[in-house]
């Protein structure tokens, strides 16, 4: 057996299935690899060595007696730090939860733990899920493997950073308005923000509740369509989780097809603002379909211009409460006002959130309080609420004539580190054609569709699907990925230079 690190999820399983491996030897394997690259990728925040490999133990016991409890069972993963782990640090990209050891399990986590997937360990976010660039993490960023000077997307994008390095065949991220998508797209790899209420929230760390959702990081469609199976379905402890069973992704994954799917390119998810080798890259693709019998017509979403002003009403005023919490009392964090003797709550919560959140965290509550308070509601956060509205009835027009949309899945390539960071505005335009799938709660994916002339770094092709129609994106994804791969001779990560294709 080669490296196992190169395998996919879909082979390490059928491997594993056929005894002809151990889950410890592919657990121990990545851990090396981690070992080896983390220093410089910094995917990780928190590594569960001797926990991935004691649950890997098991899962061989199993194996050798025979059984198996899923598709994936022994084939390890790594977890955003957004998601409560019972007994490993959770921080959430934050100081103000440091030391913060979640006393139970979000319902993913349960569900992966369940199923026999070995957890690595945690993975670098931008704070509370803040950010494209995972530069808002307190604890640094997080490289992009094709170039360690650039930033691997975010606020996922040490999730994303880690599948790109071979660190984990697999990741969880959660996407608020594009967290899963963007970081797939500028490392080139796989990511779905699924159907809101489709995977559960609970146990996640909120951002803005009416917009996150976990979702799966991947290196072939297939492989993210194993691991959705796995998470998705009905969850009595969210009270959006969707009661419905999961629709057979894994089938419509291994049964890509194009022809006849009704392809609408969005009028408004590109030319001017996206750069000319993300543009030409999203041209090709659907030449690309198109000659697989796809059938693409050009539609218009004209509320969709208006989405990142609605998202930054929403999330800052969700977030704004979520965030409340952090009181120095209940979590994490506690600082002590200085030269004050007998400090009262009020002064040592001041003192504390003063002290543990970072510039975007504390810019987003600001604006968020600022919207929801008396006398200007209506005017924003009101408003705001009436734009999601005029999106999601867009998105009806359009499913309509179409059976999925598509367009490019971020504006630009990685950019370099630091190039963003004094600019907020232009760091929220990276998410301007990720956002309207979170305001309406439809499902998306994102799949590396070839480099950018002008730089040889990654983009991505977003799809989009109706709600609760997931297996669309995974049937038209399968299928533009295996053209799009067959177009440069194999999968696009193998393009990659030193750290993702090289160094072991
Ligand atoms: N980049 C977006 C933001 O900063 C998306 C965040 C997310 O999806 N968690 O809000």
């Amino acid at each position: 057996m080669g490296d196992l690190t190169r395998m996919s999820a879909a082979d390490l399983a059928d491997a594993l299935g056929r005894g002809e491996v151990s889950s410890a030897d592919i657990t121990q394997a990545h851990l090396d690899r981690i070992a080896a690259v983390d220093g410089d990728v910094h995917a990780f925040l928190h590594v569960n060595a001797e926990g991935a490999l004691a649950v890997a133990r098991e899962s061989d016991a199993r194996r050798s007696a025979g059984e198996s409890r899923s598709a994936l069972d022994g084939v390890p993963i790594a977890v955003k730090d957004v998601m409560a782990t019972r007994g490993i640090p959770t921080t959430c990209g934050s100081r103000i939860l440091e030391g913060w050891v979640p006393p139970y399990d979000a319902t993913v986590v349960a569900r992966l733990r369940a199923a026999g997937l070995p957890i690595l360990g945690k993975t670098n976010m931008d704070e509370f899920a803040m950010g494209s660039s995972t530069e808002h993490s307190a604890w640094g960023p997080s490289h992009n493997p094709w170039d360690l000077e650039r930033i691997p997307g975010g606020s996922g994008g040490g999730s994303s950073a880690a599948v790109a390095a071979y660190e984990a065949p697999l990741a969880i991220g959660t996407d608020t308005g594009g967290s899963i998508r963007q970081p797939a797209a500028v490392t080139g790899t796989i990511g779905v923000k699924p159907t809101y209420g489709g995977v559960s929230r609970y146990g996640v760390i909120a951002l803005a509740s009416s917009l996150d959702q976990p979702g799966p990081c991947a290196r072939s469609v297939l492989d993210a369509a194993l691991l959705h199976e796995v998470i998705g379905g009905h969850d009595p402890l969210d009270s959006t989780s969707i009661d419905l069973p999961v629709p057979p992704l894994v089938e419509a994954a291994r049964s890509g097809d194009l022809s006849g799917v009704r392809v609408g390119v969005v009028t408004e998810l590109g030319g001017e603002g996206y750069q000319e080798g993300v543009r030409a890259r999203f041209d090709e693709s659907v030449e690309l379909m198109v000659k697989a019998g796809a059938d693409v017509v050009e539609v218009s979403c004209p509320h969709f211009r208006y989405g990142l002003g609605a998202y930054y009403l929403i999330l800052p005023s969700e977030a704004s409460s979520n965030l409340a919490k952090f009181d120095a009392m209940r979590y994490g964090l506690r600082v002590l006002p200085d030269g004050v003797d007998a400090p009262s709550a009020e002064q040592v919560m001041t003192a504390t959130r003063a002290a543990g959140f970072g510039d975007e965290v504390k810019r987003r509550i600001i604006l968020g309080t600022y919207a929801l308070s008396s006398g200007y509601y209506d005017a924003y956060y009101g408003q705001a609420q009436k734009v999601r509205t005029l999106i999601s009835r867009d998105f009806a027009a359009a499913f309509e004539q179409v059976d999925v949309l598509v367009s490019p899945t971020a504006p630009t390539t990685a950019f370099k580190i630091g190039e963003k960071l004094d600019d907020p505005l232009a760091m929220y335009l990276n998410d301007i054609a990720t956002i309207p799938a979170n305001l309406a709660g439809v499902p998306g994916i994102s799949i590396p569709n070839g480099l950018a002339a002008e730089d040889g770094l990654p983009t991505g092709l977003q799809i989009l699907a109706p709600a609760t129609a997931d297996d669309r994106l995974y049937r038209v994804g399968a299928a533009a990925e295996a053209l799009l791969n067959a177009s440069w001779g194999g999968p696009l990560l193998a393009q990659a230079p030193e750290l993702v294709g090289g160094r072991a």
